[in-house]
């Protein structure tokens, strides 16, 4: 069994400049693994002939499939149809059906065709056009020597209705391995504790252990395997899953593409609960996370943003003395918001955070990047120091992360 070579090359200078992100890779990438394939090499190059020609030599020497995205349009920086051609000792000759086809995608929406559109139909002979449902350039397929190139536009839309409706049923044809992945997301716990937790990945043999960090979702393991038939792949991914799940499922949150978010509404609606938060340095992002997923008014009763000592004293009924005594990051605050939180909203459950984001602001006893979250309930009320050392952003991010992580960890008592 061998699985396929698969290469991507992204083209176009905006890539390059920074103007533009390479989403249109990302995407690819993603779809191919949503399928069982995966890729093998990726790079961008800039809408230069001589560059696109050598990186199409080195990548046709090594891949089964190669993919490229961009330069397909009428303009003269577009040039992945005539370098094509040329790689492929190929010619350029007028296709009228082409032509007319895209005339027509014109007439029908009572509009002229723009000038130079005559180029999109030049065609190479040795191709197969890629029928565009969302623009007026055809993709290019070659067939050379059991390998396979697909030229697809640049234009998100256009590119993604390729993908799906030509490629992947042709990469399915020459389909000899079937890559498959399980997604397990934790938060609450560093990457080196939990690579500690789980040993030595070698137990999990022959499948593949990833760890990827982030600042806003915790740490999401990766299991990946290849192999022949689906079922089998499918079997030795569960064990493997069960082995890891085994070592650190009270970190677990979800599997697959599931937020934290998410799991911490419908957790809140299981139990019929209403929640409040309590925001001072996070300005309210940990309440438009939990907002940007539908259906959350369900749960989540409110959010106050108590940036100054004025709106924790008025809105969450703060003791004044209590500030001036311990300041307004403190574990007392943390826990006199929570309370007045949930208080205030009559809800069941509310989160505090206050800390300090920085670059300014911080000293000896209280540097930046510290943070306390309280969170109260009928049972009572706990505050969680954390000490952070990101920038300003990261400690943000780091805080309302650190908020949900608990918030999700109570819930899950
Ligand atoms: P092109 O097909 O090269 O003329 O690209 C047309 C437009 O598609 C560009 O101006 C970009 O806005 C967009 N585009 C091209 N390549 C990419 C890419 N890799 N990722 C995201 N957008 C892209
Ligand atoms: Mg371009």
């Amino acid at each position: 069994m061998a699985e396929l070579k698969i290469e991507l090359i992204a083209i176009g200078d905006e890539i390059l400049l920074g103007h533009t992100l390479d989403t249109n890779s990302h995407w690819i990438a993603r779809r191919l693994v949503e399928n069982g394939f995966r890729l093998r090499w990726q790079s961008v190059v800039g809408d230069n002939e001589s560059d696109l020609h050598h990186q199409l030599k080195r990548a046709w020497k090594r891949a089964d499939v190669l993919i490229l995205t961009g330069g397909l349009g009428p303009t003269h920086d577009d040039i992945t149809r005539p370098v094509a051609a040329r790689f492929f000792e190929d010619e350029l000759v007028d296709r009228s059906d082409l032509r007319e086809g895209i005339r027509e995608r014109f007439t029908l929406r009572g509009l002229e065709p723009p000038a130079g559109y005559e180029q999109l139909a030049q065609f190479p002979t040795g191709a197969e056009p890629i029928p565009n449902q969302h623009g007026s350039a055809p993709g290019i397929h070659y067939s050379r020597d059991g390998r396979e190139l697909f030229s697809l536009p640049g234009v998100p839309i256009e590119m993604r209705g390729m993908v799906d409706g030509y490629l992947l049923h042709h990469l399915e044809v020459w389909r000899e391995g079937v890559f498959s992945c399980r997604i397990l997301k934790t938060t609450g716990v560093g990457e080196s504790h939990l690579s500690e937790l789980i040993g030595d990945p070698g137990a999990l043999e022959p499948v593949r252990l990833a760890f990827l960090p982030s600042i806003d979702h915790g740490v999401t393991l990766r299991l990946s395997h290849v192999g022949d038939d689906p079922d089998a792949v499918s079997e030795v991914l569960g064990l493997a899953e069960r082995y890891v799940r085994d070592k650190v499922g009270k970190y677990i949150y979800a599997d697959e593409e599931r937020s934290l978010e998410a799991t911490i509404l419908d957790e809140l609606r299981r139990r019929d609960w209403k929640l409040a938060l309590a925001e001072s340095c996070t300005g309210g992002m940990a309440s438009s996370r939990l907002v940007s997923i539908p259906g959350s008014s369900d749960v989540f009763e409110r959010g106050f943003v108590t940036y100054s000592n004025r709106a924790k004293t008025e809105l969450l009924a703060v003791d004044e003395a209590l500030l001036n005594r311990y300041g307004a990051v403190s574990a007392e605050v943390a826990q006199a918001m929570a309370e007045g939180a949930h208080l205030r909203a009559d809800v069941d459950i509310a989160v505090s955070i206050t800390g300090i984001a920085g670059p300014s602001g911080g000293t000896q006893d209280k540097p930046v990047g510290l943070t306390y979250i309280g969170l109260a309930d009928r049972d009572g009320t706990d505050v969680r120091r954390f000490r952070f050392s990101g920038d300003r952003d990261t400690n943000r991010r780091r805080s309302a992360q650190a908020a949900l992580n608990l918030l999700w960890q109570r819930l899950s008592e």
